[in-house]
């Protein structure tokens, strides 16, 4: 175990009431921090009180991106308890991640001790309402000081937390989503398969234009073709066509995600058929006009499950099961929360307890 040096804060913060928590706007006591530089190699990490940074403004971050991240969630389970969720997944994703960006790998062990160190020492914003939860945010930025193109030398590997409310607050609602065959989120070869910063400022004007048509998130098809169903804004998407569970494999334009996983097991632990193929837009609006179309929802770790309700294509819109949340839908939401607050059985594993006395050893 590396030596995590800890600086609490001298201002702790008031912390906000359970139902006051929205997503990402609230942050907590202390933040993780590890610097690497070509030279040492990834060094001094810590747990600091957070705050900003100061960066020169030609930092190369901020000029070329050369940034990914990677999002994850503790839970206060009902017993008090609080666990990470499938937290060495979303390690080893963020080091593959880097491995795309020229990023130099982190130890994962250190990783995962960045996220229970940190939230060993924030564990009383850990919030304890059902639904609620603590959102992790490792995030890796390129510090080096240059203009032009090429791997930092230098790098800024931090951690923040922030307390975050139940997302389904009135219930699952089931969301309108626009198919978009104008914009493409990523294409073979490029860097759809990373959680990496500029893929998402890549998707926000085509995200704008369906929120003015009245639509809550855009759906992306394949960049070559058009045709095929690649994710729903940052949430993997999957389908339910007859008894038949679809979603597109992990074929280097979607990302890989934690929940798609989890989802994936449990579907195949339930003995139903699973298919990991690609799927074009055009046999899901054949299944709708056949009566096959049963269910669609995206995954992803902010919502877990978000049930669609209607799709928007070419001027025509599919109602998906009459707009509500459909049996099997429902049945993987409350399977995996069920899962993170530990009121059902963590079969898989999935589960890591962080205890008070993982702070204090570091
Ligand atoms: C983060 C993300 C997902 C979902 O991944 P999870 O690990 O389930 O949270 C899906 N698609 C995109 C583009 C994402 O950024």
């Amino acid at each position: 175990m590396a030596a995590i040096a800890v600086t609490r804060t001298a201002h702790p913060k008031p912390r906000p009431a359970d139902d006051t928590l929205a997503f990402g706007n609230v942050f907590t006591d202390h933040m993780f921090l590890m610097d690497y530089h070509q030279d040492r190699g990834w060094h001094d990490p810590r747990i600091v009180p957070y705050g900003p940074f100061t960066l020169d403004p030609a930092t190369c971050v901020l000029h070329y991106a050369q940034a990914v991240f990677d999002g994850l969630k503790a839970f206060r389970g009902q017993d008090g308890a609080v666990r990470l969720f499938r937290a060495p997944k979303h390690a080893e994703r963020l080091n593959r991640s880097c491995e795309r960006l020229c990023i130099p790998r982190l130890d994962p062990e250190l990783i995962l001790q960045s996220f229970t160190a940190l939230v060993g020492t924030d564990q009383a914003w850990v919030p304890g309402k059902p639904g609620t939860a603590l959102y992790i945010r490792p995030t890796v930025i390129a510090s080096e000081t240059f203009l032009g193109v090429h791997p930092s030398s230098s790098y800024i590997y931090f951690v923040i937390l922030c307390p975050v409310g139940a997302y389904y607050a009135e219930g699952m609602n089931p969301v309108k989503i626009l198919v978009t065959d104008q914009y493409v989120r990523a294409v073979q070869g490029g860097l759809g398969e990373a959680k990496t910063s500029g893929n998402y400022a890549a998707s926000l004007y085509a995200a704008e234009e369906a929120k003015r048509q009245g639509y809550t998130q855009v759906l992306w098809l394949d960049g070559v073709h058009r045709r095929y169903i690649d994710e729903v804004g940052t949430m993997n998407i999957m389908v339910k066509i007859g008894d038949e569970i679809v979603t597109p494999p992990l074929s280097g334009t979607i990302l890989p995600g934690v929940t798609r996983d989890s989802v994936l097991t449990l579907t195949r632990d339930w003995g139903l058929r699973v298919s990991e193929r690609p799927i074009a837009i055009d046999e899901v609006i054949e299944a709708s006009r056949a009566g096959t179309l049963a269910e669609m929802w995206g995954t992803g770790t902010a919502a877990v499950i978000s049930p669609v309700g209607e799709l928007g294509y070419k001027g025509e819109r599919i109602v998906i099961n009459g707009g509500r949340t459909g049996e099997l839908t429902q049945k993987l939401y409350d399977t995996i929360v069920g899962i993170q607050y530990g009121t059902a059985p963590d079969r898989y594993g999935w589960l890591q307890e962080v205890t008070p006395a993982q702070s204090r050893a570091a």
